[in-house]
């Protein structure tokens, strides 16, 4: 196919790939901002608070003593070392700096993990609704994303049941996010240990994406998935990184917990591709990982607070149910009731006919459900302060009263 084409026409793969979602809307709502419109936004996939002080000075001190070399491409040291004691101390076992591959993200860490284990032909079940990247990274290692959905009524959580129902034999890997972007749900001991099971009976690889973990809310535990069952740490890859957790979403920092030969797999690929992650950056990591972990605790609070106030005021709007989301920083109410009313621009036929109505006649920026696997539900951030959630859902409140 490829030699039919000419000049810089473009690749199949990428062509099939849609640029990420959540990353477009939030830049659409900052420069419709910048523009002077009156936008509160909701599309946020970060927290709103900055940097810890003591985080930054550790980077300043870095940049100051010259740590401004290449460094070893799965990171240095003594922050592999620092993972590897984390993770220890959470229950995993034998861990020591081999296992830990330090990325630019944990983005960066799911690609990397896609990339040397998918081969082209094979599957990877996906739990819909799923965060936007899954199956882009899926389709970018020219395997084969595979959704297995789940109900508003059982709080958005893939049951081992269905698990197990859509394996085949081309089964290769499950991505598993708990906390979840964009429903907040939060998996239980009982229903983690039940996918487990499935997964070691069929000998299926996870990649256990972490990321929200320390925003759990409601005294639900934090669990470690690779802990859960015997064997299981031999077929999971732990994901994590330090952008919600510590703030730090544009310093690109994350990393990831694997057997030693998926680690020297992704070292090579980020040999070829990215090298180190940036070297000062590494240094505020380590900071942020054995330093004051109150900054954090401190966030989780007005997150829970704001979670609690934007539920409220989901639920009171007519025609929109919200399950209560457990974890991350994310609600995602149900809107089909009012699909296929007509607003100002005519009719409102899908999810995202809606989010752009709330965000051109009403000024509030969200994220269609469709991109998360979800038409009809609307993904808002409350990663925000909360006079705008009072605001905003005031304004979303009037806007679909005025859809006829
Ligand atoms: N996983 C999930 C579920 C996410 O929402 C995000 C987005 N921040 C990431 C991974 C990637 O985070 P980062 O690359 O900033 O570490
Ligand atoms: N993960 C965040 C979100 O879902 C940040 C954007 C992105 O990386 O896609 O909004």
């Amino acid at each position: 196919m490829s030699a039919s084409k000419k000049g810089l026409a473009l690749g199949d793969l990428i062509q099939s790939i849609e640029p990420s979602p959540t990353l477009s809307i939030t830049a659409l709502a900052g420069s419709l901002k910048a523009a002077g419109h009156d936008i509160i936004s909701f599309s946020a996939g970060q927290p709103d608070f900055d940097t810890p002080d003591h985080i930054k000075e550790a980077a300043k001190a870095a940049l100051d003593a010259g740590k401004t070399k290449y460094e070893p491409v799965v990171g240095v040291k003594v922050l592999r070392d620092a993972v590897a004691k984390l993770y220890t101390e959470r229950g995993l076992k034998d861990l020591s700096a081999a296992n830990v591959v330090i990325s630019t993200g944990a983005k960066h860490s799911l690609y990397g993990c896609t990339q040397v284990l998918l081969d082209p032909g094979d599957e990877c079940i996906i739990p819909a609704p799923y965060w936007v990247t899954y199956p882009a990274q899926v389709l970018l290692a020219r395997a084969t994303p595979v959704f297995v959905g789940s109900t508003e009524d059982n709080g958005f959580k893939m049951t081992a049941a269905d698990f197990r129902a859509a394996i085949t034999p081309r089964t290769r890997m499950l991505i598993l996010n708990s906390p979840n972007n964009p429903t907040g749900a939060v998996y239980t001991r009982a229903e983690l240990e039940a996918i487990a099971d499935v997964c070691l009976e069929h000998q299926i690889a996870v990649l256990w994406d972490s990321i929200y973990d320390e925003l759990i809310y409601g005294g639900l535990e934090m669990l470690e998935f690779a802990t859960l069952r015997p064997g299981l740490q031999d077929l999971t890859i732990t994901v994590n990184g330090l952008s919600k957790s510590h703030a730090m979403t544009g310093w690109r920092l994350g990393y990831l917990v694997a057997p030693p030969a998926v680690a020297d797999a992704v070292s090579k690929l980020q040999s070829q591709s990215t090298s180190n992650a940036t070297s000062i950056t590494q240094w505020a990591a380590l900071a942020a990982l054995q330093g004051d972990q109150e900054p954090t605790r401190a966030m989780k609070v007005h997150f829970d607070r704001r979670r609690k106030l934007m539920v409220e005021l989901l639920r009171a709007i007519p025609g929109v149910t919200c399950a209560e989301p457990m974890g991350a920083f994310y609600t995602f109410p149900n809107l089909s009731a009012h699909l296929g009313k007509t607003g100002p621009d005519g009719v409102i036929a899908d999810d995202n006919a809606l989010c752009n109505h709330l965000l051109k006649n009403c000024g509030v920026a969200t994220v269609p459900g469709s991109a998360f696997g979800a038409p009809g539900n609307v993904r808002l951030s409350y990663a925000t302060d909360d006079d705008s959630i009072r605001a905003g859902l005031a304004r979303i409140a009037e806007g679909l009263a005025a859809l006829k």
